[in-house]
């Protein structure tokens, strides 16, 4: 907690990056030595829409509710516990402002904020990600029914990562979805701090 409130111009400088909003398809990011990892696959950079320097904010290519992001470290780490100080902020920094956009951009006030570590709590794919997505009264039939639906939607992602049916990274569908919330940041921006 102490590094955190030792940090106040960490805002503003998101706040600076974000401003003109273009993703670096800088690949030496990405560690392509992880062949089989959905998000160290630089197809991934298509369905980017924020960044800071060692994290992306990414549309979920196969979303379980509209809205429905992914922050992933930009090289490959495995567990939230592999991450220092330095970098667990920028990770929460970051991802509150995805979050913010997240609710702004698909009109909800009401989020789901969720990670699972390891096989055992549900982690199929071994490269950290926090889920955010925005909720909307009966969305589903209960609000905890989000988790079957994930997790069946993560095995297909990761057992058909080399398949060529595997094709929706690319999609104009996605492709507009994230040029439309790139727009909607630039267009509020100033309304979501
Ligand atoms: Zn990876």
């Amino acid at each position: 907690m102490h590094s955190m409130r030792n940090s106040t111009n960490f805002g503003l400088m998101l706040q600076t990056q974000f401003n003109n909003i273009k993703i670096k398809k800088d690949m030496k990011r990405i560690n392509l030595k992880q062949g089989n990892c959905p998000f160290c696959n630089e197809k991934v950079l298509d369905t980017a829409f924020m960044e800071s320097e060692n994290f992306l904010v990414i549309y979920n290519n196969a979303p379980i509710l509209p809205g429905h992001s992914l922050v992933i470290p930009k090289n490959h780490i495995e567990s939230l516990l592999e991450l220092d100080q330095t970098e667990l902020f920028e990770f929460t920094q970051l991802s509150i402002k995805a979050a913010k956009v997240i609710l702004k951009v698909f009109k909800a006030d009401s989020f789901n904020w969720t990670i699972q570590e390891k096989p055992a709590a549900g982690q199929t794919i071994p490269h950290l990600h926090l889920h955010i997505f925005p909720r909307h009264d009966n969305d589903l039939p209960n609000p905890g029914d989000w988790y079957p639906i994930l997790k069946s939607s993560e095995e297909e992602q990761h057992k058909n990562i080399d398949s060529e049916k595997r094709s929706k990274y690319n999609s104009q569908e996605i492709i507009k979805i994230v040029n439309y919330i790139k727009s909607q940041i630039n267009l509020n921006w100033n309304n979501l701090k």
